[in-house]
């Protein structure tokens, strides 16, 4: 298999006609109110488009999956009449096809054992805050499949861009920016980014709405959608919600679990939030009416270029920093 010169752009698409969008949290806690914010966005923009919007959890880092978490989110949901279209998804149950697809990139010739630790990357690399860009240590060498390793992808001078929906022109250079990444961990499972490639694919996802901490994985998600020949498909980047410290709310910064005594408000509050400018009165009707208002009246450009907003609803907010999915996680 050969990359079309050393230039990745958006090749073959997904048929656009017919919009397939899809909510992706992984069951580590209950939803917040920023992920319940990337939720609200990504329906709307399906359901304004008359498309169709898909649960899939997350499940596949099972280290980190919180008893309980599939069920309280699904429940959230619910409670907000934010309706899937489809059966939810797990990723758990969708192990064969990651094997498919990995057992595809080792027969062309694509990936190699590694068996560095992190604390070798670490020395190698000397800092640990950035995202680490792997040294090629081990594309050289013939590592011994016995000894525990994880799975790195060969990443040549590949160059990926895209054009995102709401954060403009975007282009990366994967080996210089990323260097080989880590499809199967040393723990035997999937990497985050593989897991998304083959499941976007198989649901036949059209355009993948999320937080904008998530922009750096698309050179990453492309390249592997190159390398597997399979379409690619737009991209719509929200922003992510910042506390009053400009600190993005999320499960690891211990953000609250968004309340189920007044699902009516908190959406009212999502589409503040969302630039929506919702009127008054539209506050104490039930759930599914204030969507039904949000679907006619959705306007995502009225996000564009934002990267962040204060849950607070003060006008400035500190640029979030981008989460480090980097491919080099065990
Ligand atoms: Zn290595």
């Amino acid at each position: 298999m050969s990359l079309s010169g050393n230039l990745i752009v958006s090749g073959t698409k997904v048929s656009p006609e017919h919009y397939r969008g899809r909510f992706a949290p992984s069951p580590t806690g209950p939803l917040h109110l920023g992920s319940m914010f990337t939720a609200v966005a990504s329906y709307l923009q399906a359901k304004s488009k008359q498309g169709r919007w898909l649960l899939r959890i997350d499940d596949v880092d099972t280290p980190r999956v919180s008893s309980g978490a599939s069920d309280s989110i699904m429940r959230t949901l619910e409670l907000f009449a934010l309706h899937w279209d489809e059966d939810v998804f797990m990723q758990s149950q969708g192990t064969d096809a990651y094997n498919k697809a990995l057992s595809r990139l080792d027969e062309d010739g694509w990936i190699y054992p590694c068996s560095c630790s992190r604390k070798d990357l670490a020395s190698s690399n000397g800092l640990e805050t950035v995202r680490m860009v792997y040294p090629g240590t081990c594309r050289k060498v013939n590592r011994s499949r016995h000894q525990p390793h994880a799975l790195r992808v060969i990443t040549h001078d590949a160059l990926v861009s895209v054009d995102d929906k709401l954060q403009g022109h975007h282009r990366w250079d994967v080996e210089r920016e990323f260097g080989d990444f880590i499809v199967f961990r040393r723990d035997k499972i999937v990497s985050y980014h593989l897991a998304t490639v083959i499941d976007d694919w198989r649901s036949g996802i059209t355009e993948v709405v999320r937080g904008v901490d998530l922009l750096d994985s698309v050179p990453i998600q492309m390249y592997l959608q190159s390398l597997l020949g399979l379409p690619n498909h737009d991209y719509l980047h929200l922003p992510v919600l910042v506390d009053r410290k400009g600190i993005k709310l999320s499960k690891q910064n211990l953000a609250e679990a968004v309340s189920h005594r007044d699902p009516s408000s908190t959406l009212f509050k999502i589409l503040l939030l969302l630039n929506q400018s919702p009127p008054a009165d539209i506050k104490r009707t039930p759930p599914g009416e204030i969507l039904a208002w949000a679907i006619q009246a959705w306007d995502v450009s009225k996000l564009s270029g934002l990267d962040c907003i204060n849950e607070a609803g003060e006008d400035s907010c500190v640029p979030a920093s981008r989460k480090i999915v980097d491919g080099n996680s065990y």
